[in-house]
C-alpha cells in the first residue's frame, strides 16, 4: 500500500505540504440541524485543532506558509481546510473562498473535510466546478461502520448516508479520503477490522484512508466519560497489529495518508502512549514490515541451488514493496538469485500475458512488473514453476545456499561482490529515472548474457 508522501513526489516531483486553513463553517452536529453537542470525541476546535483561525484567506496562508518555510523551504501546497464541516454553509461564499484558494500557483491540492449527510447537489455542483480547476479531495470522517457505535458517540448520520454521499462523490470524479477512528467505546478487535473490510469492498475502494487511535480529549463529552469511568483502549501493540492487519486487508490502490494522530497534548487524557510519536510510528513501522514478511509466501517454489548439493525445493518469501494500478514491485526476502534463476525468471515473466515490462535485480532478489492488471501479474509470478528457474542451476559459480545465505556464511570475495552489485542495484532503484533504469537493466542483461 502506498504512503501519501510517496504518491505526492511521484506526481508533484517534491514533497507537498499542507496549509491548515479555516473556511469559518460550523457543523450541523453541534449547531442544533442534525444534532447538539458534536461527535462525543469532537474537540472545541472540530477536529481540526492545528487549523488557522478563520480570518481573510491571504492572512491565512501567508501565517501557515511562514509555519512551515521554519522548517523548509516548501514550494508546493495543499490548501487543506479540516476542521468542522466545509461543505455546509452559504454556497457561493465557500465557493468563492476555495476558488481563491486554488487560484494560487503554489496551491496544487484543495482538500476539504465534511460530512456524508453535506453533499446535495449543490454541494456536488460546487466540487465538481473546483475540481476541473485543480484536484478536489474530500476527507470523510466515517470513523465506523456499526451504527450503534454512530449512535453511541453522537456521530448524527447512519452508515446508509455515508454509502449515498460516497457513490454521489464517486460519481463526479472526486477524490476520497475515509477516516477511520479505532477504540470507539463498545468496539471490538472484528468490529474495527470489519470497518476496513467495508472500505475494502467499496467499488471503487477509496481513494484513501486515514486510519487514527481514539485520542480521549479533556473538555469533550467522552472525556467527562472516561473521567467517571474509564473504559479500554488497545494497548500500542495491539494498535500496531490492528493497522498492519488493516493494511493488508485494504486494496493497494488505496494510498494511506495517515495512520496516526496528531492530538493536542494538552487536551489529551488517554491514551498515554499516543504522545510519543516517534515511538508509536517505529512500532507501526516495525509491524507493518513484520507482517507484510508473513503475507508473502510467494506460490513460487524455488529450487535451492549450489554446486555441491541436490537442489531441494523451498518456497520464497517475498515482499510486495509495492503497487499501482500499472506496476508492481516484489522483493524476496530469503537470498540472491543466481545469474541462471534470474534470467530464467526474465523470460517466464516476459513472455506471460499482460506483462509489460520485467525488470530483474538479481543481486537484491527485486522484481519490477509493469502489467495490465495486477491480478494477471500476480498469476504470472504464480506460474513460475521451480523447473523453469531451475532450468540449469549448476551454469553459475555462486550459487548460494538458503543455510549459508541465512548464516552469512559465504565466501569473502563473492560477499564483496554481492555487496557491490546489492548498491548499485539499489542505487540505480533510488535515483534513476525510469529510462535509465531501464538502461541499467539491459546492462544487466547484456552481462548475464556474458
Ligand atoms: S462531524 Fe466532525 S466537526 Fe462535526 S462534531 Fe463530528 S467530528 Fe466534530
Amino acid at each position: 500500500m502506498r504512503r501519501l508522501s510517496e504518491v505526492l513526489r511521484a506526481e508533484y516531483g517534491e514533497k507537498v505540504y499542507k496549509l491548515s486553513l479555516s473556511s469559518g463553517c460550523t457543523c450541523p452536529n453541534r449547531d442544533g440541524t442534525v444534532g447538539a453537542g458534536g461527535c462525543t470525541f469532537c474537540s472545541a476546535g472540530g477536529s481540526g485543532d492545528f487549523a488557522a483561525e478563520f480570518a481573510p484567506l491571504e492572512q491565512q496562508i501567508a501565517d501557515a506558509k511562514a509555519r512551515i518555510r521554519k522548517k523548509t523551504d516548501a514550494k508546493k501546497f495543499i490548501a487543506y481546510f479540516q476542521s468542522y464541516t466545509n461543505t455546509y454553509g452559504d454556497l457561493e461564499r465557500l465557493e468563492a473562498l476555495y476558488t481563491e484558494a486554488i487560484s494560487r500557483p503554489e496551491v496544487v491540492i484543495l482538500s476539504l473535510g465534511t460530512r456524508p449527510d453535506c453533499l446535495g447537489p449543490e454541494v456536488i455542483g460546487m466540487l465538481k466546478r473546483l475540481n476541473a480547476i485543480k484536484p478536489v479531495w474530500v476527507e470523510l470522517g466515517l470513523q465506523t461502520i456499526h451504527d450503534r457505535t454512530a449512535v453511541a458517540v453522537n456521530r448524527g448520520y447512519p452508515l446508509a448516508a455515508f454509502a449515498e454521499g460516497y457513490r454521489a462523490l464517486k460519481d463526479a470524479g472526486i477524490t476520497v479520503i475515509v477516516h477511520v477512528i479505532y477504540s470507539l467505546p463498545g468496539e471490538t478487535r472484528e468490529d474495527m477490522l470489519d470497518t476496513v473490510r467495508y472500505l475494502a469492498a467499496l467499488e471503487p475502494p477509496p481513494d484513501g484512508v486515514k486510519l487514527q487511535m481514539l485520542h480521549v480529549l479533556k473538555g469533550t463529552p467522552l472525556g467527562e466519560q472516561y473521567e467517571k469511568a474509564p473504559f479500554p483502549l488497545l494497548s500500542l501493540e495491539e494498535y500496531a497489529d490492528l493497522i498492519a492487519e488493516s493494511l493488508r486487508i485494504l486494496p493497494p490502490e488505496t494510498v494511506l495518508h495517515r495512520m496516526t494522530g496528531d492530538g493536542p497534548g494538552k487536551l489529551l487524557l488517554a491514551p498515554e502512549w499516543t504522545r510519543s510519536k516517534k515511538r508509536v510510528l517505529n512500532t507501526l513501522n516495525r509491524a507493518i514490515a513484520h507482517s507484510i514478511r508473513l503475507s508473502g509466501i510467494l506460490a513460487i517454489t524455488c529450487y535451492n541451488v549450489s554446486n555441491d548439493k541436490l537442489p531441494t525445493r523451498c518456497p520464497m518469501e517475498y515482499q510486495i514493496m509495492h503497487a499501482t494500478r500499472q506496476s508492481i514491485r516484489v522483493r524476496f526476502c530469503r537470498r540472491r538469485w543466481t545469474k541462471t534463476e534470474a534470467e530464467a525468471l526474465r523470460r517466464a515473466l516476459a513472455a506471460a500475458e499482460g506483462i509489460e515490462t520485467v525488470k530483474i535485480y538479481p543481486a537484491t532478489g527485486g522484481i519490477y512488473l509493469e502489467h495490465t492488471g495486477q491480478e494477471a501479474a500476480l498469476a504470472a509470478l504464480d506460474a513460475v514453476n521451480a523447473e523453469t528457474l531451475a532450468a540449469d542451476p549448476y551454469a553459475d559459480d555462486d550459487c548460494i545456499t538458503m543455510e549459508e545465505w541465512a548464516a552469512r556464511k559465504l565466501h569473502p570475495a563473492l560477499k564483496r561482490r554481492m555487496r557491490t552489485e546489492i548498491l548499485v542495484e539499489a542505487a540505480a532503484d533510488l535515483f534513476l529515472p525510469a529510462p535509465a533504469q531501464f538502461a541499467f537493466h539491459a546492462y544487466q542483461l547484456l552481462k548475464l548474457k556474458g
